[in-house]
């Protein structure tokens, strides 16, 4: 499956399907024509596919240069960013050549702000590993790194070449990443995909994993019709944020080692919608349904929020915050959205 995000100074293709993986060195000989490429992996994604990227394009002709980070959020920092910058260097990488990201979000998006950033610009391809970096973060040009008040508050709209996506990869994440990554594909429901919603409540993981390739596509295409209407996230593609709000603070409250960013986006999207359906904005009975597809997914809902104070204090942060102003996005009902501005001290009616 390939479809394509058409912007107004670039395009750039998707490709989808199983055993992608395998014949990267020829996809890419049809798109890059230089030598030297330098694939950026965490060190649990190099253990399964770091040799076979390598050997792929290494039997296309290409020169491969490999560098591998530790795995997690700690990576998407200042410091790792200095010491990625020097590694591409070292590599004797030029503007004119290629870089890979090859693994989940985190890898995506640190290889991203590094390619966006050093010499004023590398090119890159996103191989997502992981079901959320397959089916959002990956797509949208959006990339970043984080400061230690803050995820991604560094950070660029910088696009990839191509995106490669081989769902083949999902066998080898660990469970909790798969439901993490859940947590989005749910998301994509609740704000635009009325029968994706109905469709991940009826399914268990068995018939989903079945359907997985229709599911990254149908995802990437909601994503790819909110990026080309808004790829500067000025206001149609803040409705990606739904849960987020709430879900980042949540994440930086815990130090990013209680929830993933899914199981975060997940609490997020269940608190909104109940309170926003006491406040009569959202139709009845939406916060129950999206909290039984979460439980059939693994995912939990209910949270106790013990520091309310610090909670809000973290949202103050967030980059959807406008002057006194913040953007929270609510339903209308499953498969509706809407951007919510309100003034900031009014957010702690909604936690
Ligand atoms: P991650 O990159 O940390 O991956 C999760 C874990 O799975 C890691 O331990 C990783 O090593 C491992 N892994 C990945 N693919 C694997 C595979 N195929 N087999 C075995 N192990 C594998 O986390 P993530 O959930 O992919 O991404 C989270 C990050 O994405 C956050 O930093 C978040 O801010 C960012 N994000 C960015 C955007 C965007 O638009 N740029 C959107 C959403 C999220």
């Amino acid at each position: 499956m390939e479809l394509r995000i058409n912007l107004t100074e670039q395009s750039y293709p998707i490709y989808i399907g199983r055993g992608v993986l395998g014949r990267l060195g020829e996809e890419i000989k049809k798109i890059y024509s230089n030598k030297k490429i330098a694939v950026v992996t965490d060190e649990n994604v190099d253990k399964f596919y770091g040799e076979k990227v390598k050997s792929t394009l290494e039997k296309s002709g290409f020169q491969v240069f490999k560098i591998v980070v530790k795995p997690g959020e700690k990576s998407k920092s200042i410091e790792e960013l200095v010491n990625l910058y020097n590694n591409i260097l070292d590599a004797e990488i030029t503007r004119g050549d290629l870089i890979i990201a090859l693994g989940g979000g985190v890898v995506g998006d640190l290889t991203g702000f590094a390619a966006s950033t050093l010499l004023r610009g590398i090119p890159y391809i996103q191989i997502p590993t992981s079901l959320l970096a397959q089916i959002d973060s990956s797509i949208g040009g959006k990339v970043a790194v984080d400061l230690p008040r803050g995820k991604n508050l560094v950070g660029n709209f910088y696009h990839p070449q191509a995106v490669f996506i081989d769902p083949d990869v999902l066998d080898t994440l660990d469970k909790r990443f798969f439901y993490d990554g859940m947590a989005e594909v749910i998301k994509y429901g609740c704000i635009k995909n009325k029968e994706l919603f109905y469709k991940l409540m009826e399914c268990d993981e068995k018939r989903i994993l079945e359907s997985i390739e229709d599911i990254i596509y149908t995802c990437c295409c909601i994503k790819k019709e909110v990026v080309e209407k808004d790829e500067k996230d000025n206001h149609d593609r803040m409705i990606l944020n739904f849960g987020h709000t709430l879900g980042h603070a949540i994440e930086k409250y815990y130090n990013f080692e209680k929830y993933t960013h899914g199981e975060a986006v997940a609490l997020g999207m269940y608190i909104i919608t109940k309170k926003s359906e006491e406040m009569n904005l959202t139709k009845k009975g939406t916060a129950e349904l999206i909290g039984e597809v979460l439980s059939k997914h693994n995912l939990e809902h209910e949270i106790y929020l013990e520091d309310r104070e610090s909670i809000l204090k973290a949202i103050s942060f967030d980059k959807k915050s406008k002057g006194e102003f913040i953007d929270i996005i609510l339903l209308k009902d499953i498969g509706e959205s809407f951007i919510h501005k309100i003034e900031k001290e009014k957010i702690s009616s909604f936690i």
